[in-house]
């Protein structure tokens, strides 16, 4: 279900401040542990067990003051057309301008859900101001604070109210893969390389969603779908090239997919824009392979792979249990593997271990090494069992779960990895009173 919400609007109202507002409670950490702090301009937004994706539009107007009109109308075009609701936010200390009534024009056109937002709304004074926005003719107002947070809450309650119902969390029967990746790293060629001039397909099923495709191949012995992304094959509008629109369509395809190829282009390695794909990736529970593709360009020797190899590793750490496979798309190169491997990781999202097994594994490990304790407490890990989730889940039951620390939680997470095989699968540990 790709459950796309994109913050439209134009320069200065409070985009980006909201955005960081509605990705804060995880990200933050994320971006910690991976260094990537600029370029963050989508996330995850959790409320009330619910998830969404969210871009923050703002982040990719570029150029000067007089062409900003143009570049502002093409976006909230792109999001109107690629997302599955919009965020307006306009300015309660300004009032309505000039660019609002723009961006309203190209709103009131589309039937998707609208979410008109007076932001900057710090204090109750303010509340009497924003009136003048029923005038742009979008229904609902939220008054917020994105500073402060005020209102934030009950945007996000009709938010996730708006959002389709769930997925049934049974599994999936075939591997969903989609090609993700920059402009020009190779995701056409890795395509056509792929399935060919689609002599071997072998149905077209609607996706979840509107407008998605998965096609249905069968190819060196395995049957698998891809997540048609579009942008990938054909390059025919003119906003193909937008690094915006080429965002949104990956999103799209991360929500959609159950294995998410990431693809770079050997020559640059990778890059903060593919860490913000992985990281969402992995906080959407979706499996991972990593492409280096190009590596026909790649001057080696003996060491060239592992060095690089190492380095990747690095820099997704701590979940570095992903599959890195060195292809060419031009040589066809190891494209076997791609779909072996994916194949291979898409088995793992699905791994269930039996609760037997799983203690008689685990718990000499927590007796042997326990939670260390915390100011005289002790930590008592009595039963691990897997929880029925449509990814990897284990829930630890013991006396003091908010006691566990991240720490030790890595140290049980690899523990598992090193036993069972889960590689390029996001696992969750979850700590439970018992
Ligand atoms: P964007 O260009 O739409 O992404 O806007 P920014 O998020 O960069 O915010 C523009 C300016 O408005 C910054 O100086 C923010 O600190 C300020 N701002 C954003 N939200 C609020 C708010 O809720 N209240 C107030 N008083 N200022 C805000
Ligand atoms: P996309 O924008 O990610 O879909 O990238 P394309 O598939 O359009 O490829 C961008 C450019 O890289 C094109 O000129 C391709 O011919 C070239 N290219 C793609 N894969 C390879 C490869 O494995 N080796 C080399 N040398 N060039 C490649």
């Amino acid at each position: 279900m790709a459950n796309v919400v994109a913050i439209v609007g134009r320069p200065n109202v409070g985009k980006s401040t909201l955005f960081n507002r509605l990705t804060e409670s995880r990200a933050a950490i994320v971006d910690e542990i991976s260094g990537v702090t600029r370029d963050r301009h989508y996330g995850k937004c959790e409320w009330n067990g619910r998830d969404f994706t969210v871009i923050d539009t703002g982040g990719y107007v570029k150029g000067s003051d007089d062409i900003f009109e143009a570049e502002i109308r093409k976006q909230v075009e792109i999001a109107v057309e690629e997302a599955s609701m919009l965020i307006f936010v306009v300015d309660v200390t300004t009032g309505v301008t000039d660019l609002d009534k723009t961006v309203a024009n190209l709103l009131r056109r589309t039937k998707k859900k609208i979410f008109l937002v007076a932001n900057k709304v710090d204090n109750g004074e303010r509340e009497t101001w924003s009136a003048e926005f029923y005038s742009l003719g979008l229904g609902d107002l939220y008054n917020v604070s994105a500073v402060n947070g005020s209102g934030t809450g009950d945007l996000l309650d009709d938010v996730v109210k708006a959002l389709p119902d769930d997925e049934n969390i049974l599994p999936d029967l075939l591997p969903k893969l989609a090609i993700v990746g920059r402009p020009n790293v190779g995701k056409s060629s890795l395509l056509n390389a792929l399935v060919g001039e689609d002599r071997n397909i072998v149905t077209n099923i609607a996706g979840t969603t509107r407008d998605a495709l998965h096609t249905e191949y069968n190819k060196f012995g395995y049957n698998f779908l891809l997540v048609d992304t579009a942008g990938v094959r054909k390059k025919t509008k003119v906003h193909e090239d937008l690094e915006f629109y080429s965002v949104m369509r990956s999103l799209k395809a991360i929500d959609d997919c159950n294995v998410m190829l990431l693809v770079l282009d050997a020559q640059d390695g990778i890059e903060s824009q593919d860490m913000n794909l992985f990281r969402l990736a992995e906080k959407n529970h979706k499996g991972l392979v990593i492409i280096v593709n190009k590596w026909d360009l790649v001057e080696k020797d003996n060491h060239t792979v592992a060095a690089y190899e190492e380095k990747i590793r690095e820099k997704i750490s701590p979940f570095k249990d992903v599959p890195i496979l060195f292809v060419s798309a031009l040589t066809k190169q190891r494209i076997f593997k791609i779909v072996e491997t994916a194949n291979h990781v898409f088995n793992n999202t699905n791994k269930k271990i039996k609760t037997r097994d799983l203690n008689d594994f685990m718990l000499p490990i927590v007796e042997s090494q326990p939670p260390p304790a915390l100011n005289g407490h002790y930590i008592k890990i009595k039963y691990i069992t897997m929880i029925p989730t449509k990814f990897p889940a284990f829930a630890f039951f013991c006396n003091q779960p908010q006691l566990v620390k991240d720490s030790y939680k890595r140290f049980l997470e690899n523990k598992l990895r090193e036993q069972y095989d889960f590689s390029g699968v996001p696992i969750e540990l979850y700590f439970r009173q018992k």
